[in-house]
């Protein structure tokens, strides 16, 4: 083997002003272990990276919290902003170039927001680092005190150890390895790239390591990382060399057992690759015609089969023109943007509110610098407009998927949605609305917001769709538009041939095939009947709720915001026993004042012209993320820092939110109810209750009472030393329920078990309900129970006082009230107390 000497010097110039931190004393063990290069941190104090040398920018993180320059002699210099800034998704940064741009020293790089990023992050200290140290010696770093663009941070080079082996320029065959898939949960990161770049550094081979077309050098960190790799991608290594078959054997292994990292938490054999098994909970039919699902949206249908087919896409993977390209991808930017003004105008003029909302939603995605950066760089990777867009979404749906958030299932589906449209815009395709029979009833796996959009409202009656639940988008579409829908409907329905006769029905959770006209009749009978009474108890819907053995129960709404305050009036509500502030919070990218949120809550309470609201306290947290407030993703969210626990641990946070209540409530006719969500101990209740005293003592207010969710069994079952700090429970079923069965509201395949009708939930609604009452206190219920009506005569059995409802459903529980009477349900109560499952609850209480 020979050796040629390569002359290599580096000299970078501080990119910040600041305090030298060196790179061993960094609170990092990745860092600080100069795994991922060599260098030193800079603790700053000026706000602008700047560049340290001459180069090209190599990679630019999405987040724009990293970037990494490659000096025309090879040194690949890479400053990352902060520790686990990565977290705040680009908040707070402004990137001044992009990938492939040349760079001069001291040109601007990035742009920070020190204050907000120092807030938000675990620190501000900026590592600057050489993430090839290999190929340099004589390292020597500044110290102290340091002036950006003026002092030399780092120097080395001279006559560098560095050998360039001969055998790279012989020749020898390239050894390719198989492809491998990615077992580590976020990809190719600094970590494993490191140990990567170590274990390749061992032999005297060129390897490459190749992904999504592109290949990167396996001595280089910085290139690893650009490949952008995430789990399950397949990477590929070819070497060349003496050692190649070596090389690739070991690194082959290395990559698959995670370079590593511990990929134990996320293993790629998913269960989903394990054959699907029928559970032994199944709810199973023994008639072959009924398709089980859930209910997604109420009420029945009669109609026709009609498979909504997605679409398919067909389109290069490359392309030579780049800049063509890169045209294209904007020009279908605007054109679907303005697609998007046009629909959401169209649907605020059909009173569609909620659809216009969903689009408006669709533009600002489409809108996120982030998305667009990823498509055009891909495009200049050599790619085709429309296969980089295709592939800048899906790496914003990974992340959505890595967070395993239920709640933000929804928006995988509105990305798909934006990706479909951005496609056919493409490739020139039309989304001409489909042709579509009389009384079609939609078999679909999932419905995206545009396909219903095209979809024509007077011809659709019902949806079934194979995935999604009660909180997907197409189960609130089916909602809005007031038509029946099922969702996780047996994967059979996807077999039914177009036109054939079905019944859908959204109360069951059930598609009925092979209908028989006997049972056509039954169902029109039903509808006819349910409509009759509908009308009835809209007429009566300003009535109280008055039984027949003359007791009376309070029945008020459950609200998000004004428009729904509005609409419970007109319903006949009663008040609000539920005002879910957190929808004043949420998609927003900063805090709301304490002066705005006063105004919407007083606009709220004068809405409701004298009738007495609850205001719940900000209940997020766990599935439930703020934009504006990043929080640690928790191995249990429902059980970790969620509803009041985050009032407490941020009290300015409660506080600012408890003046504009207290403030809503001054000189106001309504009684204005302050509650707090998920209180789970005593001490939770003092604290938050000292809050409201020192506000409303400074404020001057005295007209508000104090109240407590009851969602975790702890306070129901220590209702009455409760009820001795607490003006008022109201009982939210939907927790109650998930806390007591353990089983998480919102899991797909538990959806069936978590039942709030469980005896031991109806128990602990019995002692919260006694423990009130003997303290002279009252209690309501807010949890979906309340407007469930088989579970109604049970609530009114067991002493309930108030019935907190969804807005529609306020005429029909006024309703059903008024023909029970409370000593059978107080009858009935005591035998549901008694019974063994919620099924034979619900079998005792058959609803109205
Ligand atoms: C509940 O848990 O029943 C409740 C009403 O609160 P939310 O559904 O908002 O968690
Ligand atoms: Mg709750």
């Amino acid at each position: 083997m020979t050796s040629t000497t390569v002359q290599q010097t580096v000299s970078l110039t501080a990119p910040l002003s600041g305090i030298v931190v060196p790179l061993e004393q960094v609170p990092d063990p990745v860092f600080a272990g100069k795994m991922v290069g060599d260098g030193i941190a800079i603790d700053p104090t000026s706000q602008v990276l700047l560049s340290p040398c001459e180069g090209t920018v190599s990679t630019l993180h999405p987040a724009h919290h990293a970037v990494s320059i490659t000096t025309a002699n090879g040194a690949e210099v890479l400053m990352h902003i902060g520790l686990d800034t990565v977290l705040l998704k680009g908040d707070g940064f402004t990137a001044h170039v992009t990938e492939g741009q040349q760079v001069k020293v001291g040109e601007p790089l990035i742009e920070f927001d020190a204050d907000q990023v120092a807030q938000q992050a675990r620190s501000l200290v900026t590592m600057v680092l050489i993430t090839n140290p290999d190929d340099f010696s004589n390292f020597s770093f500044a110290a102290g005190k340091v002036v950006s663009n003026q002092d030399i941070i780092i120097q080395a080079g001279s006559e560098s150890a560095a050998t360039q082996n001969s055998e790279e320029a012989q020749d020898f065959t390239a050894v390719t390895s198989e492809l491998i898939a990615l077992p580590n949960p976020v990809g190719l990161h600094a970590r494993p790239s490191a140990n990567l770049v170590a274990l390749a550094k061992q032999f005297s081979s060129k390897i490459t390591i190749s992904c999504h077309g592109n290949a990167a050098s396996a001595r280089s960190v910085v290139a690893i990382m650009g490949l952008n790799t995430k789990q399950g991608d397949e990477v590929q290594l070819t070497a060349s060399g003496a050692d190649a078959e070596a090389a690739i054997a070991a690194i082959s292994q290395a990559i698959k057992e995670g370079l590593g990292e511990d990929c134990q938490e996320a293993p790629l054999a998913t269960a989903e690759s394990l054959p699907e098994e029928q559970s032994l909970l199944a709810v199973t039919h023994d008639d072959p015609n009924c398709l089980l699902g859930v209910s997604a949206s109420p009420g029945s249908a009669i109609g026709v089969v009609v498979q909504l087919q997605e679409q398919t896409f067909d389109y290069p993977e490359t392309a030579e023109n780049s800049e063509a390209q890169v045209a294209a991808l904007h020009d279908a930017l605007d054109a679907v943007q303005q697609d998007l003004t046009e629909l959401q105008q169209q649907m605020t003029q059909q009173g569609q509110a909620d659809k216009a909302e969903i689009f408006q939603a669709h533009q600002e995605l489409l809108s996120d610098p982030e998305l667009i950066e990823q498509g055009e760089t891909f495009i200049h990777r050599g790619k085709s407009a429309a296969f980089a867009f295709n592939q800048a979404i899906d790496g914003q749906v990974q992340v959505l998927k890595q967070l395993d958030n239920p709640m933000l299932a929804g928006r995988v589906s509105d990305l798909d949605d934006i990706r479909n449209r951005m496609l056919r815009k493409l490739l020139g395709l039309t989304d001409d609305a489909m042709a579509m029979p009389e009384n079609a009833i939609i078999i679909a796996r999932d419905l995206t917001p545009s396909m219903t959009a095209n979809l024509d409202p007077s011809k659709v009656i019902g949806f079934a769709t194979t995935e999604g639940g009660s909180s997907s988008h197409s189960a609130i579409l089916a909602r809005g538009m007031g038509i029946p829908a099922v969702a996780g409907i047996d994967n059979q329905a996807q077999q039914l041939a177009d036109g054939s006769k079905v019944i859908l029905d959204g109360d069951a959770g059930q598609l009925r095939i092979n209908v028989s006209d006997e049972e056509i009749n039954n169902i029109q009978q039903r509808q006819a009947k349910q409509a009759e009474q509908d009308q009835q108890d809209l007429a009566s819907a300003h009535d109280h709720a008055i039984t027949t053995d003359d007791h009376q129960m309070e029945v008020v709404a459950n609200i998000a915001n004004l428009n729904d305050a509005e609409k419970s009036v007109k319903l006949g509500g009663e008040g609000v026993g539920l005002l879910r502030s957190e929808f004043l919070f949420l998609d927003r990218a900063t805090a709301p004042s304490e002066d705005e949120q006063a105004q919407q809550y007083s606009a709220i309470v004068k809405a409701l012209q004298g009738r007495p609201i609850i205001i719940r306290t900000l209940d997020v947290g766990g599935d439930k993320p703020l934009d504006y407030m990043p929080m640690p993703a928790e191995e249990n969210p429902f059980l970790g820092e969620r509803g009041i626990r985050i009032g407490l641990n941020r009290p300015s946070i409660l506080r600012t939110q408890v003046r504009a209540i207290l403030r809503a409530a001054q000189g106001s006719e309504s009684t204005v109810r302050i509650m707090f969500p998920m209180i789970a101990t005593l001490e939770e209740l003092q604290a938050a209750k000292q809050v409201v005293k020192q506000e409303a003592e400074q404020l001057g207010v005295s007209n508000y009472e104090v109240g407590i969710m009851v969602e975790v069994p702890s306070t129901a079952v220590m209702a009455e030393q409760f009820a001795e700090e607490a003006d008022f429970f109201s009982i939210g079923t939907n927790d109650l329920t998930q806390y007591t069965l353990a089983m998480d509201r919102g899991h797909p395949k538990l959806a069936a078990q978590v039942d709030g009708l469980n005896p031991a939930v109806l128990k602990l609604i019995e002692m919260t309900v006694q423990g009130a009452h003997k303290a002279g206190k009252w209690v309501g219920v807010c949890g979906g129970l309340a407007s469930d009506p088989q579970a109604v005569p049970l609530l009114l059995g067991l002493g309930v006082d108030e019935l907190s409802v969804s807005v529609p459903a306020l005429p029909a529980i006024k309703g059903q009230i008024r023909e029970l009477s409370l000593s059978q349900c107080q009858t009935l109560a005591q035998q549901a107390l008694k019974a063994g499952t919620a099924t034979a609850v619900r079998q005792l209480s058959p609803g109205r």
